[in-house]
């Protein structure tokens, strides 16, 4: 598996497994152990999937030792604060079944239609991440769903994000949060990078995959990829799973490239974080 590098030097594998919609089962049990078995490295849970029981049964039972993989979870907004942010975090090390987390975010920013002081929460939340971090009880945070403007103030304190894992997928690009991303050291992650799905009966992509011997999911990977955004395409699928990974034998052509990028939206979740009422 190749790894990307984040701004404090941590290596991070350049394909991460999904766990959104995955129920806490035996299926995610069953997910996490196959996706490890093909290659993956690199998992991304959530508190709010309701799943880390399952995906922590997964990791015991994969066979590779703890310090080989790369383990991401999230805060959920009813978690903002300081003290809320702290007890959410042992609870996930808990369910998980872990002694630290190699990536911890911030799920969702608090923004300003749903609070006034949204920029305090925000802050008060990175306050304990940053301490946690600094504890060596995380080896790298960050936030998700963060627009420039949510991200400002938490760029003026003493450790910086370094991921944002925003939605990005064909025909949403996002392009001003990616740049301001860029500018600032902190690595772009693709959440949905098959729009959950949405994006594989597009005759366009098929038509483009078709050209490479590779399916309209590859090529959707391939391109954040090649774009630098670390995909996380979720299975539960064994052969799917495999086919998210095999993705580093082959090189989408700047054309190609283009025309993916020039895409309508035609899969987007449609959720804004100015505007989500959660
Ligand atoms: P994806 O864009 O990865 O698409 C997953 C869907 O596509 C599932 O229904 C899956 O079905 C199906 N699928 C996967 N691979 C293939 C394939 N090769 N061929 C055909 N169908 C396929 O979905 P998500 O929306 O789950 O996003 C991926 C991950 O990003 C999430 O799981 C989560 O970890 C993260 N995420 C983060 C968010 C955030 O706010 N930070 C928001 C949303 C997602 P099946 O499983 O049945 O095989």
């Amino acid at each position: 598996m190749q790894t990307m590098k984040l701004s404090n030097g941590i290596a991070i594998p350049s394909v991460g497994y999904g766990t959104w919609q995955s129920p806490d089962s035996e299926i995610t049990v069953t997910g996490v152990k196959a996706a490890v078995s093909c290659g993956y490295r690199h998992i991304d849970a959530a508190a709010i999937y309701g799943n880390e029981v399952s995906v922590g049964k997964g990791i015991a039972a994969c066979g590779i030792p703890r310090e080989d993989l790369f383990i991401t979870s999230k805060v959920w907004n009813a978690d903002r604060g300081y003290d809320q942010t702290l007890a959410a975090f042992e609870k996930t090390l808990s369910d998980l079944g872990l002694d630290y987390l190699d990536l911890y975010l911030i799920h969702w920013p608090a923004a300003s239609h749903r609070f006034k002081r949204w920029e305090e929460i925000n802050l008060s939340t990175w306050q304990a991440m940053t301490e946690l971090y600094k504890a060596g009880k995380i080896r790298a945070i960050g936030v998700s769903n963060f627009k420039p403007h949510h991200l400002a103030a938490l760029m003026k304190t003493e450790v910086q994000p370094q991921v944002n894992q925003i939605e990005f997928h064909p025909g949403f690009l996002q392009e001003d949060t990616v740049r301001y991303c860029r500018e600032n050291g902190i690595l772009v992650e693709a959440w949905s990078p098959l729009g959950t799905g949405r994006m594989l009966s597009n005759p366009e992509l098929q038509e483009i995959a078709r050209h490479y011997g590779k399916s309209a999911a590859q090529v959707c990977i391939r391109w954040c990829l090649q774009h630098e955004a670390l995909p996380l395409p979720k299975s539960v699928t064994p052969s799917r799973i495999q086919e998210n990974i095999d993705v580093f034998d082959f090189e989408i052509s700047t054309a190609d490239m283009k025309s993916i990028d020039l895409m309508d939206n035609f899969g987007g979740s449609g959720l804004d974080p100015d505007k989500v009422l959660f």
